[in-house]
């Protein structure tokens, strides 16, 4: 394969990543020689226990934080040694962020929360942040505060927030953790819809029936990458349960 094809869009390519957290008798070592190469298109389930590192895994792929070592090309762009204060541009470009604990701005409605961001990275449609909504089950929660909403309602609509900008890249840090089987099967239609519009998706789960819906399947343990398995007959998102 030749060396683009594996990295442009939603594709990605790690190589002998490592990340410490703290120094010394209390260094914690989140991720340790993580090598992967993902083409652009494909589902992604990331499955591990707590504490495996996951979140980090995300983390530094969507370049929210950054590794101690190693090269890491995302979307057709190496942001190995990019100084932090790039970074924001690059997630802005490229990537959609589900968040573990959602990050919706408080002071603003559901269907704002979408709207900024489509302001805010220049792409994607206004428009669609109705249209989002509706295929997550809000459609009558638009004009509602996140404080007016569950923890599964917030969720979709973070869920919502990361599709409309139409990234290269969406990654979704246990995506369905706070749903019910109807409103996670939802979204596990949207991210499969999202990946056979062309775009990559990385999802973090711990359910092992969620991940049959994946292309590919990642087992961490202790901050490294234990399996990579191909999945050549993913389930179709409609029909899982769990
Ligand atoms: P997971 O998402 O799989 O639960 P994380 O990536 O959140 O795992 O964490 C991996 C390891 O790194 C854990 O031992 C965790 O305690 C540690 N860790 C994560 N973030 C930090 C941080 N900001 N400071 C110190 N340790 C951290
Ligand atoms: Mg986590």
């Amino acid at each position: 394969m030749d060396e683009g094809a594996t990295t442009t869009r939603g594709g990605i390519r790690l190589l002998g990543v490592h990340k410490t957290y703290g120094s010394g008798e209390a260094a914690v070592h989140a991720l340790r020689d993580i090598d992967i190469d993902i083409p652009a298109g494909e589902l992604v389930a990331v499955l591990g226990a707590s504490g495996s590192g996951k979140t980090t895994l995300l983390n530094i792929i969507g370049g929210i934080e950054s590794a101690d070592s190693g090269s890491i090309v995302v979307a057709g762009q190496d942001i190995s040694d990019r100084p932090p204060a790039t970074l924001g541009e690059f997630r802005r470009a490229h990537i959609g962020f589900v968040f573990q604990f959602f990050n919706l701005i408080p002071s603003l409605t559901a269907r704002e929360n979408i709207e900024v961001l489509v302001e805010l990275t220049g792409r994607g449609d206004r428009a669609r942040a109705q249209e989002l909504l509706s295929a997550v089950g809000l459609a009558d929660r638009a004009n509602h505060f996140p404080a007016q909403l569950s923890g599964g309602q917030q969720q979709r609509v973070s869920i919502a927030r990361a599709l409309a900008t139409d990234p290269d890249l969406v990654l979704a840090d246990e995506p369905t953790g706070a749903l019910d089987v109807a409103t996670g099967r939802d979204v596990l239609k949207l991210l499969q819809q999202t990946t056979r519009a062309g775009r990559g998706v990385i999802m973090v789960t711990h359910n092992e029936v969620v991940a049959e819906i994946a292309d590919r399947v990642v087992r961490m343990r202790d901050g490294r990458i234990v399996a990579t398995e191909r999945n050549t007959a993913p389930t179709d998102a409609a029909a899982v349960r769990w």
